[in-house]
């Protein structure tokens, strides 16, 4: 069982960047670029069709690291697709493993300068389950939404990545499995950063993983985990596909959950269980409801309570995850104990309920944990005045008083 492990191996390599050191690379990704558009750009240069399908072939299935490397197209070509695209727009990476090679964390370095991360989980055959290989990535650098147990929450916004950023992490954890001849089997969008606040990008990158002349990943096999942004799960469930949804709640009482989640001072709990339920009709896929367990915050029966009476009935699976030792927070995950007591009161009210031990604690941890590591140490004084700040309003959430703390800027205004 779950002993507390250190969450981290820290990189040695790469030398910090918290804050963007140079300017972006202004070549857009090639893996941005839609199949029609990419035929349009190989037509002009009056080149046969099949060329665009050769380019296409090499960026999704390939094991080719760079133009140079796509030894089917001519060197002029080759060298002209250089002078307009990106290859990969991540540039420098560093991977190390973990859980005995089970679990291998990545650190890739943008154009910028900007670090961001992935996390590759291996998952063994087992009686009646096939291996799997489950890449996490990430979808911002750093996060607006501000949760208060999150490395990445106290990193704050950098920016928003780029489609072909959020794409190229899946691209590299393919090839760099290819070599063994294995297949990527599921994307998570878990890692640093809230996927719904950069719809647009998150969308199309959604698209090009799923599209059979692209990545061809089932819909069913890619998870977007948000904290809950309403319009923005409404706009995936339009999409069609039977994408799967996972909501971070954390909380079923709105006081908790706008000092847990700060965004649900602008979705609150019904609205996002609502969104979810219509995901959910539509697509004939569970909803997954994650709890990352705060000892003494989030975990009493009264807690459970409220979650059995929220989700009962829905179409709805919990994950509840002890919380990760990480950030400067004032709090501690919940012992093992408390979790199995909780879960037996939700399991009560008929909803499927897990718990997920070392990996996926680390899964949640380990994003924005190594970056935030690289962007130093906050002074004592402010460490000490957040914990400060986290106690205060959740002492006030605890006695049932909803926040008065704005939107966080970059979610919309209450
Ligand atoms: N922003 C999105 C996706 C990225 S966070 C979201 O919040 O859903 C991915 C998951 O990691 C979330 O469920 C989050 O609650 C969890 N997580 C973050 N910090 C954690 C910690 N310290 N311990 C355990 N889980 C954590
Ligand atoms: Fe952002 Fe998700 Fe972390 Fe909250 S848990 S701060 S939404 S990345």
């Amino acid at each position: 069982m779950s002993e507390q492990k250190p969450a981290v191996v820290p990189f040695l390599g790469l030398r910090p960047a918290p804050s963007a050191t140079r300017p972006r690379d202004e070549r857009p990704g090639i893996s941005e670029i839609a199949p029609d558009a990419l035929r349009g750009w190989i037509t002009e240069r009056g080149l046969p069709g099949y060329r665009a399908t050769q380019v296409l072939d090499a960026v999704w299935r390939g094991t080719a690291e760079s133009f140079a490397d796509v030894h089917t197209l001519p060197a002029t070509l080759r060298d002209e697709l250089d002078g307009a695209f990106r290859f990969d727009t991540t540039i420098e990476r560093e991977v190390r493993a973990t859980d005995g090679g089970l679990t291998e964390k990545v650190l890739h370095r943008l154009s910028d300068g900007l670090l961001i991360e992935s996390v590759l989980m291996h998952y063994p055959a087992r009686v009646g389950a096939k291996e799997r290989h489950t890449l996490c990535i990430s979808s911002q650098a750093g996060c607006a939404v501000g949760c208060p147990f999150c490395a990445t929450g106290e990193l704050g916004m950098e920016r928003d990545l780029e489609m072909a950023e959020i794409v190229d992490q899946v691209r590299h954890a393919a090839r760099a499995l290819a070599v063994d001849g294995r297949r990527l089997t599921n994307v998570v969008f878990m890692g640093m950063g809230e996927p719904l606040l950069n719809l647009d990008r998150v969308l199309a990158a959604i698209e090009a993983l799923n599209d059979g002349d692209r990545f061809g990943l089932g819909a069913r096999h890619i998870t977007v985990s948000t904290s809950g942004v309403v319009p923005g799960i409404r706009r995936l469930t339009a999409l069609g596909p039977q994408f799967t949804l996972a909501i971070s709640l954390h909380a079923a009482r709105d006081p908790l959950r706008d000092v847990l989640v700060p965004l649900n001072r602008r979705w609150p709990v019904a609205e996002v269980v609502a969104a979810a339920r219509d995901h959910a009709d539509r697509t004939g896929r569970r909803v997954t409801y994650e709890l990352t367990m705060i000892d003494g915050i989030n975990d009493t029966d009264l807690d459970a309570d409220a979650l059995a009476e929220l989700l009962r009935g829905e179409l709805a699976h919990v994950n509840l995850i002890p919380m990760n030792q990480v950030a400067h927070t004032p709090w501690t995950g919940t012992p093992l104990p408390r979790v199995e007591r909780f879960a037996e009161r939700v399991r009560a009210a008929g909803i499927t309920t897990t718990i997920r031990y070392n990996r996926g604690t680390e899964i949640g941890a380990a994003c924005g944990q190594l970056a935030a590591e690289h962007a130093g140490q906050p002074t004592p004084i402010v460490v000490r005045r957040r914990r400060e700040r986290i106690v205060a309003e959740s002492a006030a959430a605890l006695r049932g008083e909803r926040s008065h703390e704005p939107v966080p800027a970059g979610v919309g205004e209450r």
